[in-house]
């Protein structure tokens, strides 16, 4: 587990971009807590609406079963008035005689009193005396009528009570409330019969009829001992009522000896339906069998329930657009920043470091900005610097380079072109007259007795000697074209480009002589002063002429200029 959220879960966030991180996290911490807080509240609204219904349900079936009572008691205490009354004493003492006149007065006396005592009352469907052997005195009454009121009249008599409360069953099955009084003598206290009302339902539905507790819901007043419905509201809804699972429930909370109670169950309303979930709420009718019932379908509270938990989504709904408005902008606020920054270093590859990331904001990212900023001017400037000093290295080098180069092609006694320079340029000069066929002129000098010069002045002043015939030469190479370069030892060459023959030995004439006028001595010369002898080579190259062959020729007719006793110009070739 501890590696799952120190490893695999950060890993796994990491390929989420922090965008949508941060918006699945803020709905998260936002919604969380509103889903919790919802939850509960929505059971808890449930719970309160739940107990909250008992109890005013309990209330109001509490309340009937007192008006019930109440009603009872007005009926009860009425007949008892009457029953205690002088005619119906006298009537029921001298139905008692012997007689059958008497019998017979006795008889229309008491049809006369029950007439004036509820005749006019709509409520009392039956109305009975009855005497002592539990006969109807009434002859009109109907046999089989007759024996009903005849066996709750003597179901009465055995339960040795003066009022006995129940439910008669007329002639066409139907039930009905009644009420058996017996009638004892005011003067011995004898049984001298009993009175027997049967109360019309309605009587009693009055008192519910404004009891309304919502749509579905029923209330009624049953016999909790044979399921007997004694009651019911005068409109209601067919078949809810007499619901066996109910009854079952309700007699056996009542063989419990709860007089108040709640109970749920289940109750298929209509064909091919599923049950519906009830509630009902009990309570007995004091000193009866009786029980005032409420139900009230579970769908009453879930509608209320239902009707928070909407208003609970709605907050839900409401808070989660807002939650992912305001994870947007944050999100946005992170991740803008940070794209700009990703764009800004990309930039860098190619090495601009001229980017500059906008920033506003003192926060984290802002920080960041105005860090990556000052190190992208700290590596621009580091940049600038060392290229300023590459270039400068450069130019160094590049001067370091030429004098380098300069060296490597001048020759340090005399200071003119060497024999690495000559070589180059007689190999370029070569191939450009071949290229343009134009005559390339090379001379080739040699001093005369230099060995012999050295032995008598000394190697210093040899050199110095040199030095100034090298001198010589260079004033004589005066197009930008020729070159004058020591060969080696006291043999130097001129190079001079698109010169004929003519113009080339006119050159080396112009030269020889320029030495002979300096006069420099030299003892041990025929002629006393320092001379050269020239070996003149001129040509118009072709592809086969390489400066071997051309240098050959030089040098031969100089060897020439030798033989033929020195100081002097040879062309090569020419006799
Ligand atoms: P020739 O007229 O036939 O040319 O006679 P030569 O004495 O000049 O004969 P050679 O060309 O054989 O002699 C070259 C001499 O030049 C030999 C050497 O002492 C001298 N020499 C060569 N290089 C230098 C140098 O750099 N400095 C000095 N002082 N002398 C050099
Ligand atoms: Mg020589
Ligand atoms: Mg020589």
């Amino acid at each position: 587990m501890r590696r799952l959220i120190a490893l695999y879960l950060p890993a796994l966030l990491r390929k989420i971009t922090i965008r949508y991180r941060l918006l699945a996290s803020f709905i998260l911490i936002s919604l969380t807590p509103l889903l919790v807080s919802g939850y509960i509240s929505y059971a808890e609204s449930s719970k309160a609406i739940e107990r909250k219904t008992r109890l005013f349900t309990t209330e109001v079936v509490k309340q009937i079963a007192k008006n019930v009572q109440l009603r009872m008691a007005e009926i009860e205490s009425d007949s008892e008035t009457l029953v205690l009354s002088d005619p119906v004493q006298s009537a029921l003492a001298r139905y008692a005689l012997d007689n059958p006149e008497d019998k017979g007065r006795a008889r229309a006396a008491l049809t006369k009193i029950l007439l004036d005592s509820y005749g006019s009352f709509q409520d009392f469907g039956q109305k009975y005396f009855l005497d002592r052997d539990n006969h109807v005195l009434d002859p009109q009454v109907f046999a089989q009528l007759g024996r009903g009121v005849v066996e709750f009249s003597a179901a009465a008599r055995t339960s040795q009570r003066r009022v006995v409360w129940g439910a008669l069953e007329l002639w066409d099955g139907q039930k009905t409330i009644a009420m058996v009084r017996q009638i004892y003598s005011k003067n011995d206290n004898r049984l001298m019969g009993s009175l027997l009302l049967g109360v019309r339902a309605a009587r009693f539905a009055a008192i519910f009829d404004n009891a309304s507790l919502g749509a579905g819901s029923d209330i009624f007043v049953v016999d909790a001992r044979d399921g007997t419905l004694l009651v019911q509201r005068r409109e209601r809804v067919a078949g809810v009522v007499a619901a066996p699972a109910l009854l079952e429930r309700l007699a056996a909370s009542v063989r419990g000896g709860e007089q108040t109670g709640f109970l749920a169950y289940q109750q298929t309303v209509a064909e091919g339906h599923p049950p519906a979930g009830y509630f009902a709420v009990y309570t007995q009718v004091p000193n009866t069998g009786w029980y005032v019932v409420s139900t009230l379908p579970n769908q009453l509270l879930l509608a209320e329930a239902q009707a928070v938990r909407k208003e609970i989504v709605l907050i839900g709904v409401i808070c989660f657009c807002g939650a992912l408005v305001l994870a947007y902008v944050v999100a946005r606020s992170i991740s803008m920043p940070l794209e700009r920054l990703a764009g800004a270093m990309r930039a860098t590859r190619t090495g601009d470091y001229g980017q500059r990331v906008e920033y506003e904001g003192r926060d984290e990212m802002a920080l960041l900005s105005q860090k990556f900023n000052e190190m992208a001017a700290n590596i621009r400037q580091t940049h600038e610097q060392l290229e300023s000093r590459v270039a400068e290295r450069t130019r160094d080098l590049e001067q370091a380079n030429l004098k380098l180069a300069a060296l490597t092609m001048t020759d340090p006694l005399t200071g003119i072109a060497n024999r690495r320079r000559f070589d180059d340029m007689l190999a370029s000069e070569l191939h450009r007259a071949a290229r343009c066929a134009h005559p390339l002129a090379l001379l080739m000098i040699d001093v005369d007795f230099f060995k012999s010069y050295n032995d008598h002045y000394g190697h210093q002043e040899g050199d110095s000697c040199l030095r100034k015939v090298a001198t010589l030469l260079q004033t004589h190479a005066r197009r930008a074209s020729d070159l004058a370069a020591r060969y080696g030892g006291e043999e130097f060459v001129m190079l001079a480009a698109d010169t004929d023959a003519e113009a080339a030995l006119a050159l080396a004439e112009q030269v020889r002589l320029a030495l002979e006028s300096l006069h420099l001595p030299h003892a041990l010369s025929p002629i006393g002063w320092v001379s050269i002898s020239v070996g003149v080579a001129v040509q118009v190259p072709d592809e086969l002429q390489t400066p071997e062959l051309f240098l050959r020729m030089a040098d031969k007719a100089m060897y020439r200029a030798k033989e033929q006793g020195r100081n002097q110009v040879v062309l090569a070739g020419r006799k």
